[in-house]
């Protein structure tokens, strides 16, 4: 089922000079704190499957296809001395706090078993990488904190995004009324069809599932991500929730996804990052 209409408020698409299309958040990038982003598949140099823009090194795309695509976006972004962190991504449930030391003298950092990071420290690009998996972008403007969440299925059962807000507030003197939560593109209910295996394992680690699952007609079960991800941020206490209605699966022209293309695709780089 393809989603009719995929035009969007929340997210809005900047043409770089250098032909890098991306999508970024008013609502963050006009407070003048932060820049985000979300790539779409324009402007990078890769090729077939991966045409153009692919942003993950852990696929079997070039990997100094990546590295350009990726250097073409950092410029893209025009950020003063940026500082690149990249979590290595396990759909597990840890959240890495980025503080001074940790990131002295360097231009990258990669960050081992790592889904989400916050920090509070300027020119620190946090960056996430997607192909159908949810982003969660976090926002405290006054207190000028930053988290982004990679929430996959996994991740959501493990509750990734309230952990990620718990620890802005630990760590970072962050407060829950002033954080404010943006849910990127991913698979859509439309498109995120799982078995009954996943489904159960869905039922047994979370209590409000039902309200965000329907059984389609080959005895299947559609689950709404991003709904799923609204409720667990709100329960942790933000009340400022946004989503997208993006779906990846469903924008072929913008996006790559795993699902859609049967793994063998590109991935979508998200970011944000404090100026
Ligand atoms: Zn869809």
């Amino acid at each position: 089922m393809m989603k009719p209409n995929q035009n969007d408020e929340m997210f809005k698409l900047r043409k770089s000079p250098n032909g890098v299309e991306y999508l970024y958040i008013p609502m963050f990038d006009d407070t003048g704190l932060v820049r985000t982003f979300f790539t779409t598949r324009k402007g990078g140099i890769s090729e077939g499957d991966f045409d153009s823009l692919n942003f993950g090194k852990y696929t079997e795309d070039h990997m100094l296809n990546v590295v350009e695509n990726r250097k073409r976006l950092f410029s893209a972004l025009s950020i003063e001395k940026p500082i690149m962190v990249f979590p290595r991504q396990v759909h597990g449930d840890a959240v890495a706090c980025l503080m001074a030391k940790d990131i002295e003298g360097q231009e990258n950092v990669t960050i081992e078993d790592t889904d989400a990071v916050i920090t509070n420290i300027r020119h620190v690009i946090l960056t996430t990488v997607h192909a159908d998996c949810l982003v969660v972008y976090l926002l405290d403007p006054v207190n000028k904190s930053i988290g982004l969440v990679h929430a996959g299925w996994r991740g959501t059962q493990k509750n990734i995004s309230a952990k990620t807000v718990d620890l802005m507030i630990q760590k970072l003197g962050a407060k829950r009324e002033n954080i404010i939560a943006v849910i990127g593109p991913g698979l859509d209910g439309c498109c995120f069809e799982v078995g009954p295996e996943v489904y159960e394992q869905f039922m047994t680690s979370l209590d409000c599932i039902e309200e965000f699952v329907s059984r389609n007609k080959n005895d299947k079960y559609l689950i709404d991500l991003k709904g799923l991800n609204t409720k667990q941020l709100k329960n942790a206490g933000v009340n400022q929730v946004y989503m997208t209605n993006y779906c990846t699966s469903c924008s072929p022209e913008l996006f790559f996804s795993h699902r859609r293309d049967k793994g063998r695709t590109g991935r979508m780089g998200a970011g944000i990052s404090l100026l």
